[in-house]
């Protein structure tokens, strides 16, 4: 008997076909002389309609096991739907009930039930429609994104978890210690005792995979990471995660023009493919989050970005004549207000915000001939705000080690970092866009916690 996935026989079933499903029970109705069940294996939005007969062996006890929830097996032959809503639907010769779902104590009744209620039962909010939807599109933004660099030739390279530099100089960083905790070895007042430690010096997880991304660029001309990365941010918004994954190219020969035109490119690329091959997912999205979903896509497809540098994105914020609670002024970072301010008000388009204040960047950025700016550019989304931030690297050694010491770092920590200044140095570029943020943006899904199967956040972790 041939197994076949239930979006595929949505599809291109046709009547008279023989065939077997597995899946969980989303609902059934039991009717005089027969009963409906829905079916549904993850593979798509809609769920398959089976249709048992009372003739059909072991009828009444079959019929009681199958409640929403439960898990099944149906051997059967696709026949043309009398009802409304579908095309198709199986008509079951042979049902196996693997595992029952007791109707009393399953969580996921037939309501509506909230977000804030679902993460409470992460491990069985994927059995919903949203989270179907959402863990369908997140697959089809990765696939996408790897489609997008391996047809333009960029090298996937894997870069470090555990790392021992902060790129980002945020100081939002997670410690790595050696397993046995009983065992670490403890200084006179009960800290850990580094010199000691497995690695005989302190490591964290990573924030980002730029600097490692940056050496294999020099090397392959064009790479990217995709991974996850870690930042210990203590706070809880609705675009923050404590683990939370990045993609990061990294472009040798490369200037911030060249940077913004891939970012741009490759964001269109995303949202063109999503579109495409999850035309359903979309339109749910559409109907039941965020009714802009889908004119946002065509928006981003079809339109090109606003760009505008820093310092006219301050004065145009001046300008505003909306309240704004964080000031604005020239040199101080922008807050996620005044980026959904730029894109989703005055734009209504992503912007790259382009040559901000090297004060509030990190140190890896190149300085402008003004030596007051860096060649950094962010890209803000509407709803969201920041998604990319990107820059062109600092590939100047003498420059690069001023700005090092200037943000109270040691060059000797990254005398590797400097090496590939001294020995071959070009000039290069790349960004980082976090994948969630992505993902929000293309869903409408208000809550980064609801974008990713297991949220990390403060005062949180499960499972
Ligand atoms: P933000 O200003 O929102 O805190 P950032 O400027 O600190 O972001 P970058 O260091 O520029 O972030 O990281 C690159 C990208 O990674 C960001 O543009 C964003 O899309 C994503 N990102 C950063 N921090 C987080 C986080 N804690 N959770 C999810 N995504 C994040
Ligand atoms: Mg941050
Ligand atoms: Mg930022
Ligand atoms: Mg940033």
């Amino acid at each position: 008997m041939v197994k076949r996935r239930i979006a595929e026989i949505l599809r291109s079933g046709q009547p008279d076909e023989s065939l077997l499903i597995q899946g969980w029970v989303r609902t059934k109705r039991e009717l005089k002389g027969f009963s409906f069940i829905e079916v549904n294996d993850g593979s798509s939005l809609a769920s398959l309609q089976v249709v048992m007969n009372q003739d059909l062996p072991d009828y009444e006890a079959i019929i009681k096991k199958l409640n929403t929830g439960a898990s099944v097996e149906v051997t059967g032959v696709l026949v043309p739907s009398q009802g409304k809503g579908q095309r198709i639907e199986l008509k079951a010769e042979m049902v196996k009930v693997y595992g029952e779902a007791d109707p009393e104590t399953y969580p996921l009744q037939k309501k509506r039930h909230s977000y804030e209620f679902l993460r409470t039962i992460g491990h069985l909010r994927s059995r919903t429609n949203s989270f179907g939807a959402v863990f369908r599109v997140r697959n089809a933004c990765a696939t996408a994104i790897h489609q997008f660099f391996q047809e333009r030739g960029f090298l996937w390279v894997h870069t470090p978890i555990i790392t021992a530099s902060d790129c980002e100089g945020a100081g939002e960083l997670f410690n790595v210690t050696s397993f046995n905790l009983k065992d670490i070895p403890r200084t006179e007042n009960n800290a850990v005792d580094y010199a000691q430690d497995f690695f005989g010096r302190p490591t964290y997880l990573t924030v980002s995979g730029q600097l490692e991304a940056e050496v294999m660029a020099m090397a392959f001309s064009n790479v990217y990471t995709f991974g996850p990365t870690f930042r210990a941010e203590n706070s809880n918004t609705s675009r923050h995660l404590a683990e939370f994954w990045m993609v990061e190219p990294e472009m040798a020969f490369c200037d911030l023009d060249g940077d913004m035109d891939l970012a741009e490119a490759f964001l269109k690329h995303v949202f063109k493919y999503v579109l495409e091959t999850c035309p359903e997912d979309m339109e749910f999205f559409n109907q039941r989050i965020d009714d802009t979903v889908l004119a946002t896509a065509e928006n981003i497809i079809n339109n090109q970005f606003q760009r505008l540098t820093y310092t006219e994105a301050i004065s145009l914020l001046e300008k505003a004549d909306v309240k704004f609670e964080y000031p604005v002024s020239w040199g101080l970072d922008l807050q996620s207000e005044h980026e959904r301010y730029l894109a989703e008000q005055l734009f209504k388009k992503p912007v790259i915000v382009s040559d901000y204040p090297a004060k509030i960047k990190a140190f890896y950025m190149r300085l402008s001939d003004d030596e007051k700016t860096v060649r950094a550019m962010d890209i803000l989304a509407p709803k969201i705000g920041e998604i990319i931030g990107g820059s062109q690297r600092e590939e100047r050694l003498d420059v690069l080690e001023k700005r090092i010491l200037a943000q109270g770092m040691q060059p000797e920590d990254l005398w590797w970092y400097l090496d590939l200044r001294r020995y071959g140095t070009v000039p290069h570029a790349g960004f980082g866009l976090g994948f969630e943020r992505l993902v929000q943006f293309m869903t409408g899904m208000g809550n980064i916690r609801d974008v990713i199967p297991f949220p990390r956040t403060p005062q949180s972790a499960e499972f």
